[in-house]
């Protein structure tokens, strides 16, 4: 089983092409000096006098990325890239890195009204200065046969002086209670409430000190950051007052957990997330948890899935907390928002600073 948003995906390997296509208009055009598919080897982009560009390039073959360098950015200047693939079939994806290649925006679907799966927007107000910052081109994770490669371009624009979002804190409530819930993305599902039991006979007197030892993971692995934590067992914030729900129970045969979207910078300060209790059977682990070890297991997959609706991606190392590769048997250690390479789902170069993206997202704590 995996846990969040993202399937698996199958790299297949394919033959390298290079298109260099004619400019218009009084941006400077750039194409790929192949190959480019690392930051050491990325294509320089030269802005012209109103500080645009376009790229155009191909994505040759699956894996295939392009990686260009954007030169030198600094808080408050809006970097939008506008890449579409016209005549050309290619699931086109965007990902922006800062200097010292971690992660600051990622868009796969332009979505919105003009609402195409297959071309991609960035619009990003730089939170943090880096020379260089760079930009990486690929195929999606998710491209669907026949849009794994193809021709695209891209119109770059930096603009200044615009005011830097600050961070916002985010009150993050554990549903314990169980009951329905409805959204674009999870669908509309009816959740069991928690109960220990219901993971196993074997924890049936445990479901109160469950709860507390889940709340006590939650709240250790948030603890640097502005988060207010609180479950259905306490008071409720206020009518009016805006939250995101972490629903505790039920099965899924499938997951652990999963998360309405990927709210990078928290945008959406209400979305709803799922973590399937009753998947943290014994069985999926090596060695029958303790009350103590289920509960750090629920409770990482819990911040987990709290870390996509605070705008963090998968990555690759079984200590940190937004993990999705490793066995079931990773959960039970102390995991936490730490830096690692970016799942290869998400991209195969770059890291992800999940301390740093939630810093600038939520802020630290109060
Ligand atoms: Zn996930």
């Amino acid at each position: 089983m995996k846990i969040g948003l993202y399937a698996s995906r199958t790299l297949r390997a394919a033959t390298l092409l290079l298109v260099v296509l004619a400019g218009c208009g009084t941006s400077p055009v750039i194409a790929p000096d192949e190959p480019n598919d690392s930051f050491a080897s990325a294509t320089a982009v030269e802005f012209g006098p109103t500080r645009s560009a376009r790229i155009t390039g191909t994505v040759d073959r699956q894996g295939d990325l392009d990686v260009f360098i954007l030169g030198a950015l600094t808080p408050g200047d809006r970097l939008r890239l506008d890449a579409s693939t016209p005549g050309s079939t290619l699931d086109v994806t965007l990902a922006v890195f800062d200097t010292q290649q971690r992660l600051v925006y990622e868009n796969d679907d332009r979505g919105g009204e003009q609402g195409s799966l297959l071309d991609s927007y960035v619009d990003f107000i730089i939170r943090h200065a880096g020379n260089p910052y760079y930009v990486v081109v690929s195929h999606s994770a998710f491209a669907a046969s026949g849009t794994v490669t193809g021709s695209y371009q891209i119109n770059l624009s930096v603009e200044s002086d615009f005011d830097v979002p600050g961070p916002v804190g985010q009150t993050l409530l554990l549903d314990f209670d169980g009951g329905s819930v409805d959204s674009p993305t999870l669908g509309r599902t009816t959740i069991d409430p928690f109960s220990g039991r219901a993971i196993s006979p074997i924890y049936r007197s445990d479901t109160t000190l469950l709860k507390e030892l889940i709340r006590a993971t939650v709240q250790q692995n948030f603890e640097r950051f502005n988060v207010t934590l609180l479950t259905t067992d306490e008071p409720l914030p206020p009518n009016g007052e805006e939250y995101s729900t972490i629903f505790l129970g039920g099965y899924n045969s499938r997951t652990f957990g999963i998360a309405e979207q990927v709210d990078l910078y928290n945008t959406d300060f209400c979305d709803d997330a799922i973590v399937y209790s009753e998947s943290f059977s014994p069985p999926v682990f090596s060695n029958v948890p303790t009350v103590e070890q289920l509960a750090e297991a629920i409770g990482n997959i819990v911040a987990h899935e709290a870390g996509h609706l605070l705008g963090l991606n998968h990555v690759e190392d079984e200590l940190a907390i937004m993990d999705a590769a490793s066995p079931a048997d990773t959960f039970l250690q102390d995991q936490e928002f730490k830096e690692a390479p970016l799942s290869s789902d998400i991209m195969p170069i770059g890291m992800q600073d999940a301390a740093m993206l939630l810093n600038e997202a939520i802020g630290p704590s109060q």
